[in-house]
Parts: C-alpha cells; structure tokens; sequence
C-alpha cells in the first residue's frame, strides 16, 4: 500500500475530501544528542538571561512546547533505540551502550517508507547495525568528530566506530549543508520524511571556530543544586555518579576534566585555587563549552526553518525538535545523564504544524520518548503497530487535551550498572508530582554493566515542594502512603510493560529484601 492508498483510505474513514489531502505532510525531525531543556530559552532556567536560542524558540513559538517528555533510559543509544522502535530497550534488546538493533525491529521510519514518504537519515546514528528503514542514509561513525568529520554513505561499507569519507567543515554545519542538499534533490512525488540527527552537544565540547570566543566574559549563572548537601540521599546514590567538583574520592570529576590535556579546548589552571574557586571555575569552562557548542545547532535549526520558508513547505511540514535526553549542567554536583533526575531524564520536545499545532502552546502532560514513533505515525494516517509500547499523543498537540485513558506515569529503567559514569541500576516512577527511585545496584549481565553490587535503596521526591529534588522524603511518616501507591503504581508498569523480574534471580532477591 503507498501513501497515496493509505490518504485516500484515511480520507474516507474520516470522512474527508480528497483535496484536503492535495498536500500530504511531511516530517522533519531534528535530533540533537544531549540537550538539555535547561539550555534551550523557550523552556526558560537561571541559565536564559546568558543564553537564548532563538531559532528552536522560534519553533516553540510558532507550535507547542510539550514541558514534561521524557526519556525512559536517559542514555543515548537505547533512547536512539526506543525513539525508533516505539519500546522499551528490554523489548527492542537495546538496553545498554553496548546493545546493537536488531535489523529486524519495527522501525518508524521503515513504516513512513512503507507508506510511501521518501525517507533519510543524516547524521548521527550510534545504533551499530547499518542504518535501516531509509532511502538516503550519511552518518558520522559511532560519536563523530566535531571538525572536519568523516561520513559514510548509503551504498557504501558501514562502520559503526570508523570509517567513511573525511570531510572539512564542523560536524554540525556539515549535517545541515547535507540535510538540505537532500531536501533540494529528493523525488518531487512524493512526501519526505527527514531525520535530521545533531552529534552535538555531545561531550568532548569542541565549539566552531566562529564560537570559540563566545561567553568569554559572561558570568554564568550557577544551579542552585550544584552545591547539593547530599545528606538526604540514599546509601544507594550518595557515593555514586561523576561530578563538578572533587565530591567523590577517586571518581573522574570536570575539575580534573577541564585542567588536564584530555579537555579538547583551552585548559584551565587550577594553581593557587580553594576547591570552591576550582568547583566554579570547572562549571564556568564545561558550560561555556557546551552552550558554545547548542549555539551551533541553534543557528542550524534556523536554517532548516529559513529553507522551509523558502520553498513555501512551511505550511505542510510536522516540524519537532528534541534532543536523545537531557543532561546535567552542574545540577546536583553532576555532568553527564543516566540518572532518573529530571535535568537527564526530561526531554525537549517542540513541535509546530501550522493550521493543526496551536501556535504558543504548552502542555504539562506526561509523554515519553517511546510515543514519539506512534505520534508521528497518527500524524501522517498511517496504522501503529501494536508491537509498539508507546501511544500517539498527537491529540496533546492538536488540541491540549488528553487521549482517553493517557498516561499518568512514566516507566524508567537504567540498565548500564556502574559503567561509564559510576551510576547504579534502576527504576522508577515520575507522576504529575512526585518520582519514587529504586536503586537495585546490580549488572544482571547486561552488555558492559558491571557485576560489583551496590547498595540497594529507595528515594522519593515531592516535586511540587522540591522541584529541584534535593529533598528526599522516603521514609517520612507524612509520604507513607504516597510511597505505597507509588511502589504499587512502579509494579503496574512493570507488568503492562513486560519488564519481569524471573529472568534475574540477584534482583528478585535484593527486591524482596527491600520491597516493604
Ligand atoms: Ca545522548
């Protein structure tokens, strides 16, 4: 069945003339790895009155600004996973770095070729199985390089850490140049569907050259979580994780990070200063980089929006801009993500339509990374797939509202034990208001997890007393019952999602010490 098939059928069942549907709707996705709502202007954080991003508050302008999305695992490649599959990384066997895609898996993007849209994939892919589902594929291997690039090329050998063609030019300038140079050849014929897929803010942070000076003689503004009195905290995240400053004895830290050889930009000297003065001047250098490195993207997504204009697609063009996960700023002492705390595990997710998106709108519904493959699918008439966990909330973005029967919660499960960035395994619940964590501390033999245990341990945040979760109120006589609930709300979706304990003996075990 080709698109035109599938618009005439959908025609009919709603009830449509035909020529509403002379235009079908095309999708430019835009993706980029690492960024955090906190650096994007339109979501508004003690960072904006540094630092605006006014091409991706454009389209936050001109659509809705969606406040609460979120990504199940906060870890690129299974976020990368579940964005394309619609499921969680223990269905589609992404659970960790480590896990490549099945070439097998249901994939939003085969399903728009399928439907007859002309679909392409550029830039960043980091899911090690050849890129599948799309007409024209150029990706930067594994992370990619920040200047002067390699690509590799549909029809051409893919290598997931190396390989392809060097090109000279800046990651990010490179992918947009690619992204519409594609746009300007593709079959007229047809309706497009482009993945259009940043490497940037990814860490190491190497600015353009034109950026390289920009905020030099800002200020920025710090969180106040950045000097978090971890006392509240559970044994089981304490003593866990990386930080800003020399919190954790013997862990990587951006003090070290930014004042040794490894940091690819000007290095800091830290001679003469207290740990405070080091704390502050390594938060100062790791965000100047990393918003030196948003600014390039947001310039870019400018001149997607530019191009559309031009050839007069605006009007007939879902637009989203999202980001893999988020990332920590410096908020609780932390870079980096895989934490269920919200600056990770929240996503960016913009969308403009004109005509069916109401322009300036936002909502506080709960959304996930996994709904994002059923709501594209809603948007342009084509079935869901029941294998996919996620549900479409094209209805939020139509008209604010909730589908029947939406989501009151969201699932998290953290898989990569340990590696990395010295972050335990877990899971946990994010309703309206509050996030109940269980810390199970345990590898369960997932690719590159670890197999040292650590301690198991639950917290829980009142997010509308404690939005910036430097409270943990578990085991508070007052939280009792919101705990319960919570646990009971926690084994729920563990079950709708088929995420069952039997296959890890370890974890039932450290479950039925902990679970009362
Ligand atoms: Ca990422």
């Amino acid at each position: 069945m080709n698109y035109k098939t599938v618009l005439l059928l959908c025609a009919a069942w709603i009830g449509l003339n035909t020529a509403v549907l002379a235009q079908p709707l095309n999708i430019v996705f835009i993706m980029s790895d690492d960024h955090a709502t906190n650096a994007i202007s339109a979501y508004g954080s003690h960072l904006t009155s540094v630092f605006k991003t006014p091409h991706i508050d454009r389209l936050a302008e001109e659509g809705m600004r969606m406040d609460r999305t979120y990504c199940v695992n906060a870890i690129c490649t299974p976020s990368r996973a579940s964005i394309l599959t619609g499921q969680y990384g223990h269905i589609n066997g992404v659970k960790t770095l480590g896990d490549a895609i099945p070439p097998d898996s249901i994939n939003v993007a085969e399903l728009l070729q399928k439907g007859g849209y002309e679909t392409a994939l550029i830039g960043k892919w980091h899911l090690k199985t050849e890129p599948f589902g799309f007409d024209y594929w150029k990706v930067g291997p594994g992370q990619g390089k920040y200047h002067d690039p390699t690509f590799a090329e549909i029809g051409t050998p893919y290598q997931t850490r190396s390989g392809g063609k060097k090109v000279e030019g800046y990651y990010t300038d490179l992918v947009t140049d690619y992204a519409l140079e594609w746009l300007e050849d593709r079959p007229a014929d047809k309706p497009f569907a482009l993945f259009l897929h940043h490497k940037a803010p990814h860490g190491k942070w190497e600015p353009a050259k034109r950026h390289e000076d920009f905020l030099e003689d800002v200020e920025i503004p710090e969180p106040a979580s950045l000097w978090e009195d971890y006392s509240h905290r559970s044994e089981a995240s304490r003593n866990y994780g990386t930080s800003i400053s020399h919190r954790l004895a013997d862990r990587r830290n951006m003090i070290d990070d930014v004042s040794s050889d490894r940091w690819p930009t000007q290095q800091i000297d830290m001679t003469g200063l207290t740990e405070k003065e080091q704390t502050k001047a390594a938060y100062q250098k790791y965000l100047k980089d990393y918003l030196r490195c948003v600014k390039a993207v947001d310039e870019n997504v400018g001149r997607v929006l530019d191009y559309l204009d031009e050839e007069g697609l605006t009007e007939n063009t879902l637009v989203v801009y999202t980001s893999d996960q988020g990332m920590f700023l410096g908020e609780h002492d932390y870079f980096d993500k895989r934490w269920i705390f919200e600056e990770a595990f929240r996503m960016p997710f913009i969308a403009r339509l004109p005509g069916r998106i109401q322009a300036g709108s936002t909502t506080d519904l709960l959304g996930a990374n996994i709904d994002f493959a059923p709501t594209l699918l809603e948007a342009v008439g084509l079935p869901i797939p029941n294998a996919m966990q996620g549900e479409s909330f094209l209805k939020i973005l139509e008209t604010g509202k909730a589908p029947t029967g939406w989501r009151e919660s969201v699932y998290y499960r953290y898989w990569m034990h340990l590696r990395g960035h010295h972050i335990p395994g877990h899971f946990g619940v994010r309703t309206d208001r509050y996030k109940l964590i269980f810390y199970y501390g345990l590898g369960l033999g997932a690719t590159g997890a670890d197999k040292e245990q650590t301690p198991a341990g639950w917290e829980l945040y009142d997010l509308k007393n404690d939005p910036e979760e430097v409270n943990n109120v578990y085991g508070q006589s007052k939280y009792e019952a919101v705990s319960e609930r919570l646990k009971r709300e926690l084994k729920r979706l563990k079950e709708q999602y088929v995420d069952s304990d039997e296959p890890f003996p370890d974890l039932q075990k450290v479950i039925a010490e902990s679970w009362n």
